[in-house]
């Protein structure tokens, strides 16, 4: 039996992974389960699961679990723990990270801020641990399957990219989108936060950043390739110029699962099986850098390193919850983040000091852009 944690519960990945789980029961218990501010779903995921520890990281004082982030950490960290799944939105999942791979757990992540945010750091954090980071991402997940038993290391990525709800839109339509616009997916269905960074495609951006510091690769050998239909979930081309792709019906559990299980496998009955024939076209189109800017203000970050990553998540964190609350237009996410990039002052990212120092400083600036 493998013993899972499980941080974000009550989120689309958290419920997600509690489907997958329930499918697993013969080789997985949850013995922890935190959620953020969802106590009625958390009571009712307790009630089915028994955990030997459940939190609400936003509770009130009166709701019977014990509160505060360092629940997240103290879930994270329990002997009784080898499985951390990071489901989390933002970089409110770092300190948690961090502390399950120094204590040598294997963290399932799907919060990808984490990575973006002190990707460096995480890295040092499973070497002194002895952790395990494996991503739940779909397109990384993709990237490690096609490389895990590989006799030679990848020389370029390819990520595919939905394009999400507004790839056909001209430039000015998507300026002036909605949150309902912006929240009606093609292909995901996901928490708000990401579906709006799949609309922006900030989440790309991210994305890139997460593989750059996941798969050790310079950003030049990252690509990203628009693929409409979700089916192919990333290209990872080797040395002698072969390419290996990784595919299947846009569903979040089979990459849950993978990271549960890598680099084993186990028979899953939820999922539904690939057909080729029935399956309908690929097709695959460049990204239209100009009209959706953020992707490459997220990748000028990555590339410009140190804390600039973790100044544009946090950037980007405060402009799209603004979006979502109706302070900002769609067409201002982008101007924000670049305001709040425009003052930061770049510093090495080799503590945990300099990055919240960044991260704090970013969410002063893009409130700064908005006032
Ligand atoms: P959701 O918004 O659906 O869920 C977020 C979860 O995090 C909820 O359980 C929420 O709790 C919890 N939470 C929010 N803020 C805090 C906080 N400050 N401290 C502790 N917990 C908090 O998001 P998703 O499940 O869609 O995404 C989760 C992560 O996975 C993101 O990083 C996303 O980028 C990544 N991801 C998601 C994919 C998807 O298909 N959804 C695909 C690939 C990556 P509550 O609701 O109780 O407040
Ligand atoms: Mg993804």
């Amino acid at each position: 039996m493998r013993r899972v944690a499980l941080l974000g519960s009550t989120g689309s990945i958290g419920t997600t992974t509690l489907g997958v789980l329930s499918r697993h029961r013969d080789a997985f218990e949850v013995t922890a389960l935190v959620a953020g501010s969802n106590a009625a779903m958390l009571r009712e995921q307790v009630a089915a699961w028994r955990p030997a520890y459940s939190a609400l990281v936003r509770g009130d004082t009166d709701c019977g679990f014990p509160t505060g982030a360092e629940t997240l950490v103290e879930a994270a960290t329990r002997p009784d723990v080898d499985i951390v799944v990071n489901a989390v939105v933002g970089a409110a999942g770092l300190d948690a990270t961090l502390a399950a791979l120094g204590a040598g757990k294997r963290v399932a992540l799907a919060n990808k801020e984490t990575l973006v945010t002190a990707g460096a750091l995480v890295a040092a954090a499973a070497r002194a641990g002895g952790g395990e980071l494996v991503p739940i991402d779909s397109e990384h997940s993709a990237v490690l399957q096609c490389t895990c038993s590989q006799g030679a290391k990848a020389c370029r990525l390819i990520l595919t990219a939905s394009g999400g709800p507004f790839r056909t839109w001209d430039r000015e339509r998507v300026r002036a989108a909605t949150v309902a616009e912006a929240l009606n997916h093609p292909t995901w269905n996901m928490g708000a936060k990401i579906t709006v960074d799949s609309a922006t495609l900030a989440n790309k951006a991210l994305e890139v950043i997460e593989a750059h510091f996941l798969f050790d690769l310079p950003y030049d050998a990252v690509d990203v390739v628009v693929h409409p239909q979700s089916i192919v979930h990333a290209f990872v081309e080797f040395p002698d110029g072969s390419v290996l792709a990784q595919v299947g019906y846009p569903s979040m559990e089979v990459p849950i699962l993978y990271a549960l299980t890598h680099p084993a496998r186990r028979a899953d009955t939820g999922v539904p099986r690939y057909d080729p024939v029935t399956g309908g076209d690929l097709t695959f189109e460049p990204l239209r850098r100009d009209d959706f800017p953020t992707f490459d203000i997220g990748v000028g970050a990555g590339r410009q390193g140190g804390t600039a990553p973790a100044a544009f998540n946090a950037a980007n964190e405060v402009a799209v919850a603004a979006f979502l609350a109706g302070r900002i237009p769609f067409g201002r996410i982008p101007e924000v983040i670049e305001h709040a990039l425009d003052h930061h002052d770049g510093s090495a990212a080799d503590s945990l000091d300099a990055v919240r120092s960044a991260d704090r400083a970013a969410r002063c600036h893009a409130d700064e852009a908005m006032t």
